[in-house]
């Protein structure tokens, strides 16, 4: 399958396969959408096709507010960056001590196509972008990865855990983080 196409409306499309994703994810970008596709069966490229028009309009909500911003420029990045090591480091600590998870390391990266991620060293890479986000979905995303030290899934026993260390909260606040991009 082609790894890119050209759309109307988004500009353009880049797939990606991920073999560990369980459905379509599909974020806007400057000038484009990243769709990531579930590696578990083949997808033509008209399937591909036909999951972006049926999202097309809450899509195309997101995608405008990533462009009609101006590009973050490198200094902005580099504010942000330090912002992120001084705040980051910090609060995945005190996270951790509270509900009581162990974590290997801790980095924080440049990352725009995720928030964060956990390895299966229990090593917890978190994006810089997060500092864009409100404090409780920074919150949200740390505890994320921190369960994810336990659970290395997406299992209901993972999300069982989620909601016990966010009183509940854990989708509803999963579709809040749905409307801020990295962008
Ligand atoms: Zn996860």
């Amino acid at each position: 399958m082609t790894n890119q196409y050209q759309d109307i409306d988004f500009g353009t499309v880049h797939i990606t396969v991920n073999p560990r994703a369980h459905r379509f994810i599909m974020r806007p970008m400057v000038g484009g959408l990243r769709v990531t596709v579930p590696g578990y069966y083949m997808v033509s490229l008209g399937e591909v096709k036909a999951v972006v028009d049926k999202h097309r309009v809450a899509l195309l909500r997101n995608w405008q507010k990533v462009n009609a911003r101006p590009a973050m420029s490198e200094d902005d990045i580099k504010r942000l960056r330090h912002f992120a090591k001084q705040y980051l480091p910090i609060r995945v600590a005190e996270l951790a001590q509270e509900y009581n998870f162990q974590y290997t390391s801790l980095k924080i990266q440049s990352s725009r196509t995720r928030w964060g991620s956990c390895s299966g060293t229990n090593a917890i890479n978190l994006s810089l972008f997060l500092m864009k986000v409100p404090e409780h979905l920074i919150d949200y995303v740390i505890l994320h990865e921190l369960c994810h030290t336990v659970h290395h899934d997406h299992s209901p026993r993972f999300w069982a855990l989620m909601d016990e260390v966010t009183q509940g909260k854990a989708k509803e606040m999963r579709k809040q983080l749905k409307e801020y991009t990295t962008g």
